[in-house]
C-alpha cells in the first residue's frame, strides 16, 4: 500500500543494541535513531512503535510484512536498494578494523594472514570481511550482535573485528572496552532510514520532509549533540 495511513501504527525495527544509535536505559529506548524517528514522526503526524531485534533480521522482517521502517545505523547500499527504498542520508559513517588494545602485530588488513575475524551477520562489515578474506588469508566467524563481536576480540577468541567507526569509537570512549581501532578507515558510507521498496512512497516522502524540517529547525543538531557532544 503506497498510501500513507494516519491511523496506522508504523513499526520501526532497530538493532538490539548499537549505541549511540540505539540502546536501552531504564527500560527505555534511547539514541540518535530513536530520537530522530520520534521527532520525524511528531513533525509529520506518523504513529510509530519501536521494535528492537538483531540487525540481520530487520530487512527480512520488513519483507515479511512485520516491520514498516528499518533503522539501526543502516548503511545505504546498492544491494539493499534492491529490497528497500532509503530516505535521504542522515549520518556519515564507514568501517574500521579493530583489534585488542594490547595487540601490537595487526595494523591493517595485510596483517590478518591466518587470523580470525569476527563479523556481525547481515552488516556491511560482514560483507567487506567476506570480500577481502581470500586476498588476506583470514577466517571469519559470525555473531548476531555487536556486543558479542566486541567480546570475541576482548577474550581472544578472535583476532579482529570490523565495525562502523562512529560506533566503535563511541563504545571505546564510553565503556572503556579494551579494544583499539587500527589503520585507515576501510570505506565510507551513509546511514538512511528504509521502507519496503516501492510499497511506501508517501511514508518515505514524509520521512524525508520530517528529516529536512529537523535539519532546518536545529533539532537534528540538538539530537547529535546530545549523544556525540558539540
Ligand atoms: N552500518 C552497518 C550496516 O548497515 C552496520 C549496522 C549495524 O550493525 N547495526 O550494515
Amino acid at each position: 500500500n503506497k498510501e500513507f495511513d494516519e491511523n496506522k501504527v508504523y513499526k520501526v525495527g532497530v538493532d538490539t543494541t548499537y549505541p549511540p544509535f540505539e540502546y536501552q536505559e531504564d527500560g527505555e529506548y534511547k539514541g540518535i535513531d530513536i530520537d530522530l524517528i520520534h521527532a520525524i514522526a511528531e513533525d509529520q503526524g506518523i504513529k510509530i512503535e519501536i521494535e528492537a531485534m538483531d540487525f540481520g533480521g530487520i530487512i527480512p522482517a520488513m519483507q515479511a510484512g512485520e516491520l514498516d521502517i528499518g533503522m539501526g545505523g543502516m548503511s545505504i547500499t546498492d544491494e539493499r536498494k534492491e529490497k528497500v527504498d532509503f530516505s535521504d542520508p542522515y549520518f556519515e559513517a564507514g568501517l574500521s578494523l579493530v583489534v585488542a588494545k594490547d595487540n601490537e602485530s595487526i595494523h591493517s588488513l595485510e596483517d590478518l594472514e591466518g587470523k580470525v575475524v569476527v563479523i556481525k551477520n547481515g552488516t556491511t562489515g560482514a560483507k567487506f570481511a567476506e570480500e577481502h578474506k581470500k586476498e588476506h588469508g583470514y577466517e571469519t566467524v559470525q555473531v548476531n550482535d555487536s556486543t558479542s563481536m566486541f567480546q570475541e576480540v576482548s577474550n581472544g577468541s578472535a583476532d579482529a573485528l570490523i565495525e562502523d567507526y562512529p560506533v566503535i569509537t563511541y563504545a571505546i570512549a564510553q565503556s572503556g572496552l579494551d579494544l583499539q581501532v587500527v589503520g585507515e578507515r576501510l570505506n565510507g558510507d551513509h546511514y538512511g532510514i528504509s521502507v519496503l521498496k516501492g510499497k511506501n512512497d508517501e511514508l518515505l516522502e514524509k520521512i524525508n520532509a520530517g528529516l529536512a524540517a529537523l535539519k532546518d529547525s536545529g533539532e537534528y543538531d540538538e539530537i547529535m549533540n546530545t549523544y556525540l557532544g558539540e
